[in-house]
């Protein structure tokens, strides 16, 4: 789904009587002398009134509060979910990015996680060989999506500009070969070490062609030039890091500073502006989003068992 984004920006300046009428002082619903609304208050009820008319939600989801509902049902930390409202509450600045965000493709912003899986069958239409030159590849016949490969592309420019060569080591798994990586991986590590670090099948990343890992795909990839190039400049590309450091216990995974997920430029600032760059708790409050307003979730149903599920 679509949404008109022109509609939504005059919708939104409805929706901040501040900017587009005065206050009316005789009348005290308008925030006048007598009024006992706080004005802060009446914007965000108006704010809210027009998200559900955006998202054509009915009018007792404005009333029941549905931003704070999102919000509080996202999963976020706390400090996040208030800073947040109380963003949202001053300018629709968050929301005309969120709504660049719900354009186009919507698997660039898919919440795959150890709680979210794609179907076995998953796979996706539009793989395309990457071909070395830009960037290197340490083996053939890495596939990826064809957004996400011209996007590594035009990168992988941008970092030879800066002398620096990115090397892309792994990118789409098909849901069988996940299989293989997963059950290796528990053969050589143990399963509690393997679960740390890589996806159980159905549950990665990688299968949606959407992922690169990058150089040597272990923990001395963020010291080389490329590690520290992708990390600083990766997100102009809507290259996001999807497991970083110190915050496994949102991801699931421990830091993978090798891994980044193509999640479109509009995202990838909408991460780093709003989220403090943590892909996961954005796709969270999406999910929540979508799942409050208009987008059953048809692939919805698996869930994560925990450890001895498989
Ligand atoms: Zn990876």
């Amino acid at each position: 789904m679509r949404f008109p984004v022109f509609l939504a920006a005059v919708l939104l300046g409805l929706a901040f009587p501040s900017c587009e009428r005065q206050r009316n002082p005789a009348n005290p619903a308008m925030g006048g002398e007598n009024g006992v609304e706080s004005p802060d208050l009446e914007e965000q009820a108006d704010l809210e009134e027009t998200i559900a008319a955006l998202t054509g939600g009915a009018a007792e989801q404005a009333e029941a509060g549905i931003l704070t509902r999102v919000l509080n049902g996202a999963g976020l930390p706390p400090d996040l979910a208030v800073r947040l409202e109380a963003a949202v509450a001053e300018s629709p600045a968050f929301v005309l990015d969120l709504l660049a965000c719900l354009e186009g493709d919507p698997f660039l912003r898919r919440l795959v996680d150890k709680s979210h899986p794609l179907p076995e069958d998953y796979e996706p239409e539009d793989l395309v060989e990457l071909v070395p030159g830009s960037y290197e590849v340490n083996r053939r016949g890495l596939l990826l999506r064809r957004p996400a490969a011209e996007a590594l592309e035009r990168m992988a420019v941008a970092a030879r500009t800066d002398g620096v060569v990115l090397a892309a080591s792994s990118a789409y798994r098909s849901y069988n070969y996940q299989v293989e990586v997963y059950g290796r991986n528990v053969r050589e590590m143990g399963q509690v070490v393997a679960d740390r670090e890589s996806a159980r099948p159905g549950y990665s990343q990688h299968q949606m062609g959407l992922v690169v890992d990058f150089g040597s795909i272990d923990d001395s990839f963020a010291q080389t030039r490329a590690g520290r190039w992708i990390l600083e400049h990766g997100s102009r590309f809507g290259w996001s890091l999807s497991f970083p450091d110190g915050y496994e216990e949102a991801t699931g995974y421990r830091w993978e500073s090798w891994h980044y997920r193509y999640v479109g430029e509009d995202l990838s600032a909408f991460i780093d502006l709003w989220f403090g760059g943590i892909q996961q708790y954005a796709l969270q409050f999406i999910h929540a989003w979508q799942g409050a307003n208009w987008e059953a979730d048809a692939w919805e149903g698996a869930s994560w068992e925990g450890p001895g599920d498989s």
